[in-house]
């Protein structure tokens, strides 16, 4: 498909781009901030108002470049035997404290064995850290999310639901555009990132969405086989 490949080739520029250049802006970018943090901190200047929204928009741009970061470190960082289970664990447990206080359940239905695939633990991190924080974003409060995790046929397969905003059919194509988001303060850059690296382990996202009943998000990894003795 020559527009999905163009597409690709312009992504990949894009990241080697944003790697070489994302120190040089964020050296002057730390100096700037610096100085309107103590701009800020100055009660009696008459340009407050702007200063906070500076910060902001400073911060901002801080968030895209760490997640075009994530596009570029593919071809530098290396891929091990990486225990699924544990990395989702890992990363419920860093949002645990979020979903505590938006009153958010979490349900988990867990593979009993753990799920072993081959890949780079922090780019697979990242992912879940994407998609549970959509989750969470989506729902208003009082909401849950559901987790479930198990194996089919040498494949991983991994459901986080949530009962959030869910997504109109129309719209479900553009979720892996780049820079596409609904936020206010989205980068748009979070499902294409997840999707470029899944693809990368061998795998597919799937997206079901029901408008105002939530959004299910289907990972599905090829499992890490382990090499039998003698064979
Ligand atoms: P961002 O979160 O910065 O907006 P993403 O790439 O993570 O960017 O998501 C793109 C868009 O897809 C979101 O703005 C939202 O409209 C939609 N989306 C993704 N996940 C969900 C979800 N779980 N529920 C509802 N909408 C979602
Ligand atoms: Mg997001």
């Amino acid at each position: 498909n020559e527009r999905l490949t163009l597409q690709s080739e312009k992504l990949k520029l894009a990241g080697e781009i944003a790697a070489g250049v994302a120190h040089e802006i964020r050296n002057p970018m730390t100096v700037i901030s610096g100085f309107i943090q103590m701009m800020n901190e100055d009660l009696q200047s008459p340009y407050r108002a702007y200063t906070g929204l500076i910060q902001s928009e400073i911060e901002r741009i801080d968030l895209i470049i760490s997640e075009f970061l994530v596009l570029s470190k593919p071809l530098a960082e290396q891929k091990n035997r990486l225990n699924l289970s544990e990395i989702i664990e890992d990363v419920f447990h860093f949002f645990e404290f979020q979903l505590e206080q938006r009153q958010i359940q979490l349900i988990q239905q867990l593979s009993k064995e753990a799920l072993f695939v081959y890949g780079n633990a922090n780019q697979i991190k990242q992912v879940f850290i994407n998609i549970v924080k959509n989750a969470i974003e989506a729902i208003d409060n009082d909401g849950t999310v559901t987790l479930i995790s198990c194996h089919d046929e040498g494949f991983a397969f991994i459901e986080i639901a949530d009962t959030g905003e869910g997504i109109p059919q129309h719209l479900l194509d553009y979720v892996f555009e780049p820079f596409y988001t609904t936020k206010a303060t989205g980068t748009g850059l979070g499902m294409m990132i997840s999707n470029k690296i899944i693809r990368e382990h061998g795998g597919i996202i799937h997206i079901h969405s029901e408008e105002k009943v939530g959004t299910k998000i289907t990972l599905k990894i090829p499992l890490h086989q382990q090499i039998k003795e003698g064979a």
